[in-house]
């Protein structure tokens, strides 16, 4: 049976999308050349950050349409998945660098916070020199998402085929035809959900269109290495909230366990974790926040975040007929996961989008 939707890349993003439009009635394809929520959405921190003022502000109204959509997308996904994904944290802290302050205004969801109220809230906390915000920010763990979103985008009809990569998409009149390691596949339309790796599909256009093979969509995204350690605490209730600077943040997991990242790497598709780079990481932790000094490391990992040069998504119709692009989602797309799909769904519907996405226009000058 012919799809009406073929989707290339099984990440969060790629997913959600395919969800959101099998859930309205489409017939959904989508193809993942390893295993489903095994890259950058895996290796997440899982922060949802609307509000973090290192945010391009052209991202605030996605950002924060995403984050009104998470309690809806996180009750669909354990619904249909039976699997519970918990919310980690409920409030972040986050602080300048020493002898900086913030020039953000406050928000319904973000407001100052005087130093010593900060270290009532995080015990230990090294307030030195540094300014503070109070946000009303989730955090979850990633891994929960990696087991329910599969599950619930098959139970919802989405057929996920793993171990299946896409190589090249031939855009003709009113349909497309997907090159992939298991043969030729027809669909009415395609999506490019391949994050870091998305500039590297090619499409393959029909006379009388032009015939030169290039990156479909020429989507301009570059990976951006990220890694990560977990140390562990003792005790789980020294740290409650997220506590983020500009060069460092520490995610507790509720458990005992407090995700340490991340490094932004130009570093192309390596994914090696360097004992330098988490050193580094661990000093700058150890400096707002001493305890991790003593606290044993018990995991660490490298993923590659989907990078633009503006450090915005990319979603839209690509200049191929019947090919879109939905990626570049640096690093928020677990935060832009829900509000992706609903505004992929509208501008495949030809509806007008819930919220302005010119920033984010495939061909804007910034990015391609
Ligand atoms: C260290 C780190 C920390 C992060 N922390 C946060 C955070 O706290 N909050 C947040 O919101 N975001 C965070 N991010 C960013 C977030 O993880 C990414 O923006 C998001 O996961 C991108 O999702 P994606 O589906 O586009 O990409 P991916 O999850 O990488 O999925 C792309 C998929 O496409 C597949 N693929 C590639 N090429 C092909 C092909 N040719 N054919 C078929 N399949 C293909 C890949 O195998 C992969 O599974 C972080 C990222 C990193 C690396």
């Amino acid at each position: 049976m012919t799809s009406d939707i073929v989707i290339a890349g099984g990440g969060i993003i790629g997913l959600s999308v395919a969800l959101e439009l099998a859930r309205h009635g489409l017939r959904v394809r989508v193809l993942e050349r390893g295993r489903p929520m095994a890259e950058a959405s895996w290796a997440a921190a899982g922060m949802l950050a609307a509000e973090d003022p290192e945010n391009p502000d052209e991202l605030a109204s996605l950002a924060r349409y995403s984050r009104s959509l998470y309690p809806q997308y996180l009750s669909l996904l354990e619904r249909l998945s039976s699997r519970r994904v918990p919310v980690r944290t409920r409030n972040a802290v986050q602080a300048t660098r020493r002898g900086a302050s913030f020039h953000c205004a406050p928000t319904e969801t973000r407001s100052f916070l005087a130093p010593e109220q900060a270290r009532l809230r995080i015990g230990a906390l090294e307030t030195g020199g540094r300014s503070f915000l109070w946000l009303e920010e989730l955090s979850l763990d990633p891994r929960d998402l990696c087991a329910a979103l599969p599950a619930a985008a098959i139970k919802a009809g989405v057929d996920l085929e793993e171990r299946t990569a896409v190589y090249s998409v031939t855009a003709k009149p009113g349909s497309v035809q997907v090159a992939t390691s298991a043969g030729a596949i027809a669909a009415g339309a395609f999506i490019n959900c391949c994050g870091a790796w998305a500039g590297s599909l090619q499409s393959l256009q029909l006379a009388p269109l032009q015939a030169a093979p290039g990156p479909i969509g020429e989507a301009a995204v570059q990976p951006r290495k990220g890694q990560m350690l977990v140390v562990r605490l003792q005790d789980p209730s020294q740290l409650q909230y997220v506590l983020r600077t500009p060069e460092v943040y520490l995610v507790p997991r509720g458990d005992g366990r407090v995700v340490i990242g991340a490094t932004v790497e130009r570093a192309g598709f390596d994914r090696e974790v360097q004992s330098g780079a988490l050193h580094r990481l661990l000093a700058l932790a150890a400096d707002i926040w001493p305890p991790v000094q003593t606290a044993p490391i018990i995991e660490s990992w490298a993923g590659l975040r989907p990078g633009t040069e503006d450090g915005l998504p990319i979603l839209g119709p690509s200049a191929e007929p019947n090919c879109w692009l939905a990626t570049g989602h640096f690093r928020n797309g677990i935060l832009l996961a829900p509000a992706t799909a609903a505004v992929m769904r509208g501008l495949i519907e030809g509806r007008t989008p819930e919220i302005p996405l010119e920033a984010f226009a495939p061909h804007r000058p910034a990015c391609c």
